[in-house]
């Protein structure tokens, strides 16, 4: 019953306070599907959080209990200590396989891009040395999987260390 129950329950998604832009980005990096806007008022960010069951995270003590059991209140002022935060308090287990799977800029799926179809579209020496690519449908970004992937992986992994 227990694994049944746990299988059951769906992959977590966020809206995100306009003060936390990198926890954003981190969330998105470790695959959950979180909306960010530079600009957005409180009210929209609610309407979001309960139209589409998303959870808002912020650091705004007020907007958090407006958000009631939809909210929830981040005490960190450090990325790292926030993601840490955000994983211990919902519980929740990032799978490696969605590791980098999303669009750090604007959120979307990203889809595998035939190599050949990106000659001219990526700096030369990355055609060169890289054979994987994926690519945003949302904002065209092609992503590889150069020295920034491996430092975000290498940070992820120190930061979800730390915590056992
Ligand atoms: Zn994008």
């Amino acid at each position: 019953m227990r694994s049944a129950a746990r299988a059951a329950v769906a992959t977590p998604r966020f809206v995100i306070d306009s003060m936390l832009g990198k926890l954003a980005r981190w969330l998105r990096a470790l695959g959950y599907d979180t909306l960010y806007f530079k600009v957005a008022e409180d009210r929209t960010l609610l309407q979001l959080a309960h139209a589409e069951a998303r959870t808002l995270l912020t650091r705004d003590t007020r907007l958090a209990r407006l958000a009631g059991a939809r909210g929830l209140l981040i005490q960190a002022t450090e990325v790292e200590p926030q993601i840490v935060e955000v994983i211990e308090r919902l519980a929740l287990t990032p799978a490696s396989d969605d590791l980098l799977s999303r669009c750090l800029e604007c959120n979307a799926r990203l889809a595998d891009r035939p190599k050949e179809s990106l000659k001219g579209r990526v700096p030369e020496y990355v055609f060169a040395t890289q054979d994987r690519f994926v690519g945003c449908p949302g904002c065209g970004r092609i992503y590889w999987r150069g020295s920034h992937a491996d430092r975000i992986l290498a940070r992820l992994g120190r930061v979800l260390g730390a915590r056992s």
